[in-house]
């Protein structure tokens, strides 16, 4: 997603643009977990909260007319609605893992709720003792650190991050290759992974970064882009990250180039393929900024997809 270190008033006043759009957005947010169950593995969606991302940042090649035609097809508003982070904590005997850890307070007023929505469903900060990251942007890494951006959030975990994801963020040249709206994001990571550095396990595609949980490869958002597979019991979930980000859009039309996708032909490439198998497969999803929470199967529609809450 699109970032700065810091809310610049810029993106302030495009979001409230999007707010004005959209005047409930805050009451779009969701506060009580979704729990389901990937054989013995509880999965539990915890929401950091809502983003407002203008249209002109998502699509910056495709024409709005359209976009909203697409949206309205599918009984959205023609600006979009705010975009859902549902946060998955898995339960697997002692463990409780998180694949990726909100915002923090540092990115839009409407998110960094994690920790209080966790707070309220009964599970504590401390309980946490993993957090798996899919990718390295700040919606979903920042929130590893507490508010006052000095400690850890969850201080008796461990992280996971993807070893290209890792080689990325911690480039010096990475500010310099990312586009202007995503450099002061580029140095906030660069920060956070240097401060976890001593608690941090690199993975690669394939290999298990939690009980029944496997790292796969899925680049073009990111470089390093990993979702997560979630196997128990003979059942099987796919975590996807930001690979499909609209409930409309990346189903719908995923040969649109992205705004945020840093390889936005990869991008087209890689979500291609993962509609495909889950389409094919029959295995279900949990995408990270889908509608609420974000749970559902891949169905073919004509030459493209359709995205079935579950
Ligand atoms: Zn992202």
């Amino acid at each position: 997603m699109m970032m700065r270190l810091r809310p610049h008033r810029r993106t302030v006043l495009a979001g409230l643009g999007a707010a004005l759009l959209c005047p409930r957005a805050d009451a779009l947010a969701a506060s009580a977990p979704a729990t389901r169950k990937v054989g013995g593995i509880e999965v539990v969606v915890v929401s950091d909260g809502v983003l407002n991302v203008p249209l002109s940042f998502s699509l910056p090649e495709t024409p709005l007319s359209d976009a909203a035609a697409l949206f309205k097809a599918h009984g959205l508003p023609e600006a979009g609605a705010p975009s859902q982070t549902n946060v998955v904590l898995i339960k697997s005997g002692r463990e409780r893992v998180l694949i990726d850890a909100g915002s923090g307070p540092g990115f839009q007023p409407t998110a960094g709720k994690l920790q209080e929505n966790l707070e309220a469903a009964g599970i504590a900060p401390d309980s946490i003792t993993k957090v798996v990251f899919t990718h390295g942007h700040a919606d979903h890494l920042w929130g590893a650190i507490d508010d006052f951006g000095d400690g850890d959030r969850f201080p008796n975990a461990s992280y996971v991050i993807p070893a290209a994801e890792w080689d990325f963020w911690t480039d010096p040249d990475t500010a310099t290759r990312v586009p202007d709206a995503l450099k002061g994001m580029a140095l906030g990571t660069a920060r956070i992974l240097k401060m976890i550095e001593k608690k941090v396990e690199r993975r690669r595609n394939g290999e298990t970064v939690a009980p029944g949980l496997t790292y796969l490869a899925t680049p073009g958002h990111t470089p390093g882009h990993m979702a997560v597979s979630v196997t128990d019991g003979g059942q099987h979930l796919i975590v996807g990250g930001d690979v499909l980000t609209n409930t409309a859009i990346s189903f719908a039309r995923p040969d649109w180039r992205i705004g945020a996708d840093f390889d936005r032909d990869q991008g087209i490439a890689t979500r291609t393929r993962l509609l495909d198998q889950l389409a094919t497969d029959r295995i279900a999803l949990i995408g990270f900024h889908l509608a609420w929470p974000g749970f559902g199967a891949v169905e073919r529609a004509g030459t493209a997809y359709r995205f079935m809450p579950l």
